[in-house]
């Protein structure tokens, strides 16, 4: 497995703070492919990160996680980059009893309950399936960007992710913002979520994620009926709890 040290982590993160994000990338799949994946729901970031890859290193690799729960229009752009970009998305489910008891005692719309069993669904549905994804990997790469919310601000472009087992964590776009990413889109030519052209600015599960007015904060359609200072899945946590 290769690791990086915390020290060696600051450094690299300081070093490509000002460079573009394929720099980034291709120093990532130059130092841990094929054990390096990127982690995708789909949405504008994590396209253009896809486009970006399959210039450096067509045989990069990506993962996403089936919840059970996403937009058919998920499922539609998954296929047409499969098509485009010949790339085998890797898909990963939820461990199914876990699914059955959960959905049998708490009910099938358990989130919109309490904050609690919102995390519990999360937890079940994306943070146990990820686990078992990152144990496979010893880095992953992602389309977090600073300016997506008040819990994002201090994200590095490298960094030690210390709720995975101290693996190394990718966020090539940390600096970009969501107007930069779509000037990459339209330029490259992205195939892009269909949903984005109804509102959505952030994709996620269908019950879970909900179009936007006009300056509304780029994720308050997602898990709107809770404070901001919750709306995290648990999937980009950064200590352990
Ligand atoms: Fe469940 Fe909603 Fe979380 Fe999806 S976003 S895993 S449906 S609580």
């Amino acid at each position: 497995m290769m690791k990086l040290g915390e020290k060696e982590a600051e450094k690299l993160a300081e070093k490509f703070e000002t460079k573009k994000p394929q720099e980034v990338l291709e120093w990532a799949l130059g130092t841990f492919h094929p054990r390096i994946s990127l982690a995708s729901s789909f949405g504008a970031e994590g396209v253009t990160l896809i486009d970006m890859l399959s210039k450096i290193d067509p045989k990069f690799r990506v993962f996403t996680l089936d919840t059970g729960r996403l937009n058919q229009e998920t499922y539609d752009l998954i296929d047409k980059i499969r098509t485009k970009y010949s790339v085998q998305v890797e898909v990963f489910y939820p461990d199914t009893e876990s699914v059955e008891k959960m959905v049998s005692v708490h009910g099938m719309n358990l989130f919109y309950d309490s904050v609690d069993l919102r995390r519990l669904c999360c937890r079940t549905r994306k943070v146990e399936p990820l686990m078992r994804v990152l144990s496979g990997l010893d880095a992953w790469i992602t389309g977090l960007r600073r300016g997506q919310s008040i819990t994002r601000t201090d994200v590095k472009k490298i960094e030690i992710d210390e709720a995975h087992g101290n693996m190394v964590k990718v966020n090539p776009i940390a600096d970009w913002s969501n107007e930069r990413v779509w000037n990459y889109i339209r330029k490259n030519e992205v195939p892009y979520h269909a949903l984005h052209d109804k509102g959505h600015t952030s994709i996620g599960c269908e019950p879970c994620t909900r179009a936007i007015q006009p300056g509304d904060d780029i994720r308050a359609g997602r898990w709107w009926w809770e404070s901001p200072e919750t709306k995290e899945c648990g999937l980009h946590v950064h200590k352990k709890e």
